[in-house]
């Protein structure tokens, strides 16, 4: 899962990426709003952790500019202030679920759980099943002719984001923004070293290669 934290003090932001990172999550903090914005536009992410008080561009004014233009992705607000003015305002601007600080980290990370869930309720609790094979993205394992394969983090998440898109040809780039984070330095040659454990763990014949593009899989009837 994709989490764009948006929080311009370095501490908390540097505290909380740790967590989330530990916690399975893929992270990209920007530091101030003007960052936030145009990275959240980037449509990596399947969830933003928004602060209140940013610089160039407040939270608040960052979040109805992102639902002004059309996107939906959930944003879990965090406000400073316990008034019911504030979380309102958070609310009205177009956050999905907000936090006061200082919060419970365990109750951050259930509450960012919640919030994809809804969003993503078909996908996230369900078994996809792809041609002859069961992928249970929540355990990252794949079952296929009666057998169970386990996958790592980054080979569960990489075929995930490939069934989300079946038939269609996903990008480099954009595997590499939503595997391994937008400031990643991951390089093309690391993606296509996890395409190989891939197809050689699954069998993924239809996991196909659209030289200096992208890869994608191949319906099978099609
Ligand atoms: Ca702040």
């Amino acid at each position: 899962m994709n989490v764009l934290l948006v929080e311009d003090e370095r501490n908390l932001a540097d505290a909380l990426s740790s967590l989330l990172k530990k916690n399975g999550f893929v992270v990209d903090v920007a530091m101030d709003g003007n960052t936030g914005i145009d990275m959240a536009c980037t449509e990596i992410y399947d969830v933003i952790i928004l602060d209140r008080m940013l610089p160039y561009l407040d939270g608040i004014s960052l979040l109805k500019k992102f639902r002004s233009l059309g996107y939906q992705t959930p944003v879990l607000f965090l406000t400073a202030k316990d008034t019911p003015k504030d979380r309102v305002e958070g609310l009205n601007a177009g956050a999905d679920d907000y936090l006061i600080k200082p919060f419970s980290t365990v109750e951050l990370i259930a509450r960012l759980h919640a919030l994809t869930r809804r969003r993503n309720k078909e996908f996230v609790n369900h078994i996809l099943t792809v041609d002859d094979m069961m992928f249970d993205p929540q355990r990252a394992q794949v079952t296929k002719k009666g057998k169970v394969i386990h996958l790592t983090l980054k080979e569960s998440q990489l075929l995930e984001l490939l069934i989300r898109n079946y038939g269609q040809v996903v990008t480099k780039q954009r595997i590499i923004e939503k595997v391994w984070g937008y400031n990643s330095d991951a390089v093309e040659s690391t993606i296509n070293i996890y395409v190989h454990y891939l197809r050689k763990k699954i069998k993924l014949s239809n996991l196909k290669t659209v030289r200096g593009v992208g890869y994608y899989l191949k319906k099978m009837n099609a």
